[in-house]
């Protein structure tokens, strides 16, 4: 009985979502593999409605919750993997907490990772997408997001957005034609006048150490906006704890079969 009400207050809750701006989604590329950060501590599988973020995929999202795909079609009504949009609101039945997952391309393009901030107190991949569409961007700039436990995504939440998944060029750093050849990370946040957080903190190191050793990408080629010669920001922001991330990376380096230990594909 107590389910059936969960499930209730879900359906009214979707029915109020159910005004988002929805729009179709593009193929995708197969990744050679995919790495899930899983949730460290014990956890509780509840019903949970999620809004479709750019670049998303049934399958990826069944991934995301520990949920099979034909589960989330069930619980949908949905006829077809394929007919998912953007924006939509899914209800996930007995949902894992949200876990991220990093899909790695076979690619020799990537040979610089670049940090930024998003200079905004809130946003995910589908607020950043809408707002670079309207620059006439084809999609968000970025190719991962780093949330910040605004807009529905929990803190420190990893999001791959379409311009990954398409291996396509960046958006985020005309400077020394970093968009070709860098791999765009953004924090949401501004840390020009707060603090990133611990959980983001952690995310943004386990993101980095598994692209820098995917790609071969040596440490002094992880760059943060501002530091990219020809760059005039100050992006990712004065707080930004530049010193910490890279020490955390050293010691990730050197402990490397633990770290992925967090990880399974
Ligand atoms: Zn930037």
């Amino acid at each position: 009985m107590k389910k059936i009400a969960q499930f209730a207050v879900i359906v009214g809750l979707a029915t109020v979502m159910g005004s988002c701006t929805t729009a179709r989604l593009q193929s995708t590329y197969y990744p050679a593999k995919e790495m899930i950060l899983e949730p460290s501590t014990s956890f509780v599988r509840r019903d949970i409605v999620h809004t479709v973020a750019p670049g998303e995929t049934l399958w990826r999202i069944g991934k995301m919750y520990d949920v099979g795909v034909r589960d989330i079609m069930r619980a949908n009504r949905l006829r077809k993997p394929k007919s998912l949009r953007m924006g939509q609101c899914l209800y996930i039945p007995q949902a894992a907490p949200l876990r991220a997952v990093v899909p790695l391309y076979p690619s020799s393009k990537w040979r610089y990772i670049i940090v930024h901030h998003s200079a905004t107190g809130e946003g995910n991949a589908l607020t950043f997408h809408n707002s670079h569409r309207l620059k006439g961007w084809e999609s968000v700039g970025y190719h991962f997001i780093i949330t910040n436990g605004t807009k529905g995504k929990s803190d420190g939440h990893i999001e791959a957005t379409p311009r990954w998944i398409k291996q396509q060029n960046g958006a985020h750093c005309k400077a020394a034609d970093m968009n070709g050849k860098s791999i765009g990370i953004c924090l949401v946040g501004d840390f020009s006048r707060e603090r990133v957080s611990k959980k983001q903190m952690e995310s943004l190191v386990h993101l980095v150490h598994l692209l820098r050793k995917h790609y071969n990408i040596p440490l002094y080629r992880v760059m943060g906006h501002g530091d990219v010669p020809g760059a005039i920001t100050e992006c990712p922001g004065k707080y930004f704890p530049w010193g910490k991330l890279q020490e955390r990376l050293i010691v990730v380096d050197r402990a490397r079969k633990r770290t992925f230990g967090r990880f399974s594909e």
